[in-house]
């Protein structure tokens, strides 16, 4: 099975690392080419901005969304959640629009750039959740379902085979947010 990491920006070689770790065969996305064979897409964590505009850049956001509605899954950790979401509060910037999401750039302050926390993942348990001025989900609609939470605000979201992380599962050594992500491929 080879599942894509995009590789334009950002903390992309963990998620090919923890990929291994799961026995699945890793694929840095650079070019529309690149998705040919892939099942599954991982949008790392990395600066949202600077990540969309070289997706469009390289007409990979209409690949990606083209994928999509084939029914590939996609997983956005962080920027990679801001990426997805169909609407980035104060900010007209173009996303994928994928999920019903709003998010928050940025929202933890400057204060707490960066942070550890237990989460409760429903189907998955306790997860060390590593957070890295990380965006606030600040409100989901239509399908998109909350399946963790810290202080009250959503830090995972799960659309149909669109999951979105606020924090980076692929800073641990716990491969169950990746295999969860991965059991959502259809063969
Ligand atoms: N602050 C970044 C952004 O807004 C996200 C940070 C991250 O991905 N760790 O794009």
């Amino acid at each position: 099975m080879k599942v894509g990491v995009l590789a334009l920006q950002g903390s992309f070689k963990d998620h090919v690392e923890m990929l291994k770790k799961c026995n699945v065969e890793p694929i840095e996305v650079r070019l529309p080419r690149d998705t040919e064979d892939i099942e599954a897409l991982i949008i790392p964590g990395g600066e949202s901005t600077t990540i969309i505009k070289l997706l469009i850049e390289y007409q990979l956001d209409i690949i990606i969304k083209q994928r999509h509605s084939e029914g590939m899954p996609i997983y956005g950790t962080c920027a990679g959640a801001i990426v997805l979401a169909k609407e980035i509060v104060g900010s007209k910037q173009p996303t994928l629009g994928l999920m019903d999401i709003s998010v928050k750039r940025n929202a933890y302050g400057r204060q707490i750039e960066s942070f550890e926390a237990m989460i409760d993942i429903e189907k998955i348990g306790k997860f060390p959740g590593i957070f890295i001025r990380a965006p606030i989900i600040e409100a989901t609609s239509n399908g998109a379902k909350v399946i963790a939470t810290l202080e009250n605000k959503a830090v995972m979201v799960e659309q149909g085979n669109i999951l979105v992380s606020t924090f980076h599962p692929e800073l641990t050594d716990d491969v169950r947010v990746h295999k969860y992500f991965l059991s959502k491929i259809i063969r």
